[in-house]
């Protein structure tokens, strides 16, 4: 059994808290016993790596992805594997709006190496919404063997729900992702057409705070792409 935390944001993403540093990220991670966690930062990938380097020598595998804003301003999370993450990163790229952060409005978006230096400063907002319609992001994720997760779709802002009011007919999403504070059989009660999706429950941690706590369990042997879409698939998953 794996327990898997598959949305956390880091010092990279403006909203992201100054200590979600990779190191404190993969520490805290080990305390709480979390073997497997996805650095999921807004529209940007480019901090994962170092987590992913200081996991694998930690013991916590870490997925690579990111949380997308589609046109429709609805937060996607997509991951992906380790070998196919410069992929994901080309096509932000191109789609990403070229409007400057404001750092002092903002936040600062940084990715910074295990002693917390800075690596890079990305120039361009990273919550604009990119150029890309829903079904065109879940065309792109799956080309590549990703997984597309709807983020926090029980939330009133920047979810499937509130933007859409309803999940689009044939979407073809492993998994609904449910809010750290959410309430699944309310959830159903209200919209009963939910109860046939697999969900998924994260943290969505923004600040160290955040996460540890919440988690899904998932009935693998081995914590990577292949075996999280065997479970998401075969029910084997446990909120
Ligand atoms: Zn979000
Ligand atoms: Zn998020």
């Amino acid at each position: 059994m794996i327990k898997a935390d598959l949305h956390i944001h880091t010092i990279l993403s403006p909203c992201g808290d100054i200590e979600m540093t990779p190191s404190f990220i993969v520490k805290r991670a080990k305390e709480k016993g979390l073997n497997l966690i996805a650095i999921t930062d807004h529209n940007s990938t480019r901090q994962c790596e170092e987590v992913v380097r200081i996991g694998r020598r930690e013991g916590v595998e870490v997925l690579c992805g990111a949380e997308i804003t589609t046109k429709e301003e609805v937060h996607v999370i997509a991951l992906v594997d380790y070998t196919v993450r410069n992929l994901l990163q080309e096509w932000i790229d191109v789609y990403l709006p070229k409007i400057p952060n404001n750092e002092d409005y903002f936040g600062y978006q940084l990715v910074v190496n295990e002693y917390e230096e800075v690596l890079y400063q990305e120039p361009n907002l990273l919550i604009s919404a990119l150029n890309r319609s829903l079904d065109q992001t879940e065309e792109f994720v799956h080309s590549i063997g990703g997984l597309f997760i709807p983020a926090h779709i029980d939330k009133p802002q920047n979810s499937l729900i509130s933007q859409l009011g309803f999940v689009p007919p044939g979407l073809r999403a492993e998994a609904l992702e449910l809010s750290r504070k959410s309430d699944l059989p309310g959830l159903i009660g209200s919209c009963g057409w939910l109860k046939d999706y697999c969900f998924l429950h994260s943290s969505d941690a923004h600040y160290p705070s955040d996460f540890g706590d919440v988690f899904t369990a998932f009935d693998v042997e081995k914590p990577n792409i292949e075996s999280l879409k065997d479970a998401l698939k075969n029910n084997k998953v446990m909120l």
